[in-house]
């Protein structure tokens, strides 16, 4: 496994094709380190004997041990593990770990060339395999970029006026395939070892093209990662854990990138186009089951915190808002966790999350991610909004009055309420927070998309049978 220092040193030695403020950058820039470090995370703890038992485990087609972020689930245990291991880690970088995409990637993968092989007779699986075992071997992170850039968003993809709205096959040769669209939104691309590609929605015969799954290094000619970074605002005495974390999106153009044949994992077959996109979607809203709790873990450790600090500790309407937090948070982990002890063992060998509970989970967080931030924001007053920059509680013609007016709660001391209110205004007023937010609904796909599969999977006919039986319509429930 890889050590948090070989993680950075790999990624300097990839070929600049990062562009951010107007020009292309490497990757040692500034701004990108915020979305670093919380990667590094992921190979730092991998070493803490602490954390050991959450982050690292086998691998089951070598047997070495590995990081768990490159594992594939092989039983419920593993899914569970996962769940835990994310809100853990996004405790520890106050926000989305992002390693989880690519970590669901793999596990989609793992399951949809197993299938493509057996309805074509194509030789993506045993591909697949092989870039796994490059993947643990190596300790890889990737990003994993599913959603095009989509155009007109009643048409598909074959009917765009312009046929690169998405990502598609322009040339098949001998050696490989020609690329060329663009993925938006993708995290942690710029600062990924490989970019996982997979189809974002299911595709007709006519959209064959655009039918495409492969893995390439995020430096490959012709990539373009249009990279924008959400951070925390700079502190400059007042330091805390949170500072130094942020999350690096990114617009990735392919622009004709050649991808050799043992990369692709999906050309053509338009049928698994959607059940790529579906398994995808299903783990990644499972990992989601894991990150969102952390969020709200989050919002409900500051509500209690200024709680305590405003005085309003034990009011009846601050216990009822703290127990709305909790009941959103625990019920997206729990069915996380139901969606893991109900998960299914495919013939690939991987374990597949039960998707109605993900499903249903992850549309619960994405409907009160506002709500939640709605309830910090009622009981942390309005301070978070207004609080005077730091350096007025740095000047000493500022600073007496401020640390005698922010006074609050007896005993507390005034640094502690700057910091709480300093940590309040970034969580509910920075622009890491909009981010934050949008995420919340969008991230993993917007909760009308979790509808679609919850109707669509849902067996609603069995319900229909439970009525007809107590209304004497039929006699038994069988
Ligand atoms: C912070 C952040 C990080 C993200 N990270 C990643 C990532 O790493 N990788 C990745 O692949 N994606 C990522 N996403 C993308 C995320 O999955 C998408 O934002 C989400 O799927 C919605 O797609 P969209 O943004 O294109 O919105 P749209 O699809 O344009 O949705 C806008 C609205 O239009 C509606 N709509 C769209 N199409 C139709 C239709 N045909 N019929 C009816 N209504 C329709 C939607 O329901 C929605 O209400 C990220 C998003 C965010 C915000």
């Amino acid at each position: 496994m890889r050590t948090p220092e070989e993680y950075i040193e790999d990624l300097k030695k990839m070929k600049p094709n990062v562009y951010m403020e107007g020009k292309r950058v490497s990757r040692d820039h500034h701004l990108l380190m915020y979305g670093i470090r919380v990667i590094a995370k992921t190979f730092e703890l991998a070493m803490d004997p602490k954390y050991k038992d959450l982050l690292v485990t086998k691998s089951h087609i070598t047997g070495q041990e590995i990081n768990r972020f490159t594992h594939i689930a092989q039983s419920p245990e593993d899914l569970l593990k996962k769940q835990e291991m994310i809100r853990k880690l996004c405790h520890i970088t106050g926000g989305c770990i992002q390693r989880c995409m690519g970590c669901d990637a793999i596990n989609a993968l793992s399951v949809v060339t197993y299938e493509v092989d057996k309805a074509y007779g194509t030789d993506y699986h045993k591909n697949f395999l092989k870039y796994l075992e490059y993947f643990q071997k190596n300790d890889l992170t990737a990003a994993a970029a599913q959603t095009d850039v989509k155009g007109d968003r009643s048409l598909r993809p074959h009917q765009q006026p312009d046929p690169d709205l998405y990502v598609r096959i322009v040339k098949k040769t001998d050696e490989g395939i020609i690329v060329r669209g663009a993925k938006n939104h993708i995290t942690m691309a710029a600062y990924a070892d490989e970019i996982i590609v997979l189809p974002t929605r299911a595709m007709t015969e006519k959209d064959k093209d655009y039918a495409v799954a492969f893995a390439i290094p995020a430096d490959t000619e012709g990539v373009k990662l249009i990279t924008r970074v959400a951070y925390p605002r700079p502190r400059k005495e007042l330091h805390c854990p949170a500072e130094v974390y942020g999350v690096g999106d990114s617009f990735v153009v392919f622009d004709d990138v050649f991808v050799p044949w043992e990369r692709v994992f999906l050309c053509g077959e338009w049928p698994y186009a959607g059940v790529l996109a579906h398994h995808f979607a299903n783990f990644h809203r499972h990992s989601y089951t894991g990150c969102k709790p952390a969020v709200t873990d989050i919002i409900l450790g500051a509500s209690v915190l200024v709680s305590e600090y405003n005085g309003i500790r034990d009011k009846p309407h601050v216990r009822s808002r703290l127990v709305e937090l909790v009941c959103v948070g625990e019920l997206v982990y729990a069915a996380g966790i139901a969606s893991a002890v109900t998960s299914t063992k495919h013939p690939s060998g991987t374990q597949i999350p039960n998707v109605i509970y993900t499903n249903v989970g992850r549309r619960h967080a994405g409907v009160h991610i506002y709500r939640e931030y709605e309830i910090l924001t009622e009981l942390a007053g309005g301070l978070p909004a207004t609080l005077p920059y730091e350096d007025e509680f740095i000047n000493p013609e500022t600073k007496p009055y401020l640390e005698k007016y922010i006074k609050r709660k007896e005993g507390i001391p005034a640094e502690n309420i700057h910091r709480c209110f300093r940590f309040l205004s970034d969580t509910l007023c920075s622009a890491l927070t909009g981010v934050s937010q949008v995420a919340g609904v969008h991230g993993g796909g917007s909760p009308i998309m979790e509808e679609i599969i919850i109707a669509a999977s849902y067996n609603f006919g069995e319900k229909k049978k439970i009525a007809e039986y107590l209304a004497g319509i039929r006699s038994s429930l069988d």
